[in-house]
């Protein structure tokens, strides 16, 4: 039995959206993402409408294609920039140093006087190697402290344990802060990418309201801003909560940690902004059974692992795919086109595909916007990057 058996197409588009995508992929060779701007451009809106008191710092590694920058700049988006490669392509678009900041917490000090050089004034940091770093190269600057949080279990892309640091050391690096001469000015989380329970932020935000009070109390630090950077859905096959529901009971979590005087807030989107704007479409180029009783048939794509799907890695994040052809569905095991046996999106996870799939036919991975192009291989067995087309 499959674990998934057919998508129904109208869970993730509408069909004036879906005919848009098609229309420019019927005419192109896969594998290929095109990505519908205007779904960008209404996700955006969705998420303000939600948190119409935070600012929005795009997290440009999602996508930091030109149409999607200028797109965002142009609706008055900021930029969280985690490398000089980042800012140069961000600053081109005419982005000014105010609306950027440096989001990553391991950067050398020669990237971090670049930034400072460039005009942009806002660090995160969680150590004090990278701190001292940052009062050296960039004076003066505002500080975040990012912290470390729960919920690496429900979130299905976790980026909690590699980056923050635990409550204390957060308030000891924002004194050393003041004492260095910089701005000690807020504290960070990212609660771990696709976050499904939502009770995450609630117990992030505990933590940094103890380090707001203590502060103040026993330092006289007055901390001013909260980023409570990414992790809001996008559509897979593990259903979420909607947007509006995320931003619901986060409102009313910081309403009970600070009262109605909230502090800026910031939230940092990258998937929940550009990933349902995105359909990925590869050939089937092989089918097969592994023995004349094997129960599974494997299906191979032009597309894997290493041209943009990297996020299947432990198969955590599970896209929806759609084939044109209809009827019986059966399980089956996907598997990329190279020469690496990593190269297997699904194998656990059943998905299941029409039994009358066939070599040539081709399969829609929707939800497929952010973190495919960059991650795609440059020339792995010879494979072409991943193109990508805007609409
Ligand atoms: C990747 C990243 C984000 C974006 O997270 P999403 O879950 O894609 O919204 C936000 N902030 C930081 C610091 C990041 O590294």
């Amino acid at each position: 039995m499959s674990d998934q058996t057919s998508i129904k197409l109208s869970d993730y588009y509408d069909t004036a959206t879906f005919s848009r995508i098609k229309a420019l992929a019927d005419t192109k060779e896969t594998p290929f993402v095109v990505i519908d701007t205007a779904t960008i451009n209404r996700q955006y809106d969705e998420l303000t409408e939600g948190f119409p008191y935070a600012s929005v710092y795009y997290a440009v590694k999602a996508n930091p294609a030109p149409e999607v920058l200028t797109l965002l700049r142009d609706k008055g988006a900021n930029f969280d920039i985690a490398s000089i490669y980042e800012l140069e392509k961000v600053m081109s678009h005419g982005v000014t140093p105010e609306r950027i900041s440096y989001g990553n917490t391991i950067k050398k000090s020669r990237d971090i006087r670049t930034f400072y050089e460039k005009g942009v004034r806002l660090y995160a940091t969680d150590s004090e190697a990278d701190l001292r770093n940052i009062a050296k190269a960039a004076p003066g600057s505002k500080i975040y402290v990012r912290i470390l949080t729960e919920g690496t279990l429900t979130a299905d892309w976790p980026l909690s344990r590699k980056f923050g640091c635990q409550t204390d050391m957060a308030m000891d690096l924002l004194i050393l802060a003041r004492d260095l001469g910089l701005v000690p000015y807020g504290v960070s989380f990212h609660v771990g990418s696709q976050q499904r329970e939502i009770g995450a932020w609630d117990s992030a935000l505990g933590k940094v309201k103890i380090i707001f009070e203590r502060l103040k109390e026993e330092d006289g630090i007055e901390l001013k801003m909260i980023n409570m950077g990414g992790g809001f859905p996008a559509n897979y096959i593990n259903r979420t909560n909607e947007l509006k529901t995320y931003a619901e009971e986060i409102e009313r979590f910081i309403r009970e940690d600070f009262g109605d005087d909230f502090p800026e807030i910031i939230i940092e989107p990258g998937r929940s902004l550009i990933s349902n704007a995105g359909v990925l479409v590869s050939e089937v180029v092989l089918i097969s059974r592994k023995s004349r009783t094997a129960l599974h048939r494997w299906v191979f794509t032009d597309v894997g692992k290493f041209s943009g799907l990297i996020e299947t890695l432990d198969e955590s994040i599970k896209f929806p795919i759609y084939t044109e052809k209809t009827g019986e569905h059966e399980d089956v095991v996907i598997a990329g086109p190279t020469c690496d046996s990593a190269d297997i999106m699904y194998e656990h996870y059943k998905y299941g595909l029409p039994l009358n799939l066939a070599i040539g036919d081709r399969m829609y991975w929707l939800s497929t916007g952010a973190y495919t192009t960059t991650y795609s291989a440059i020339e792995f067995n010879g494979f072409p990057p991943l193109k990508d087309y805007y609409i």
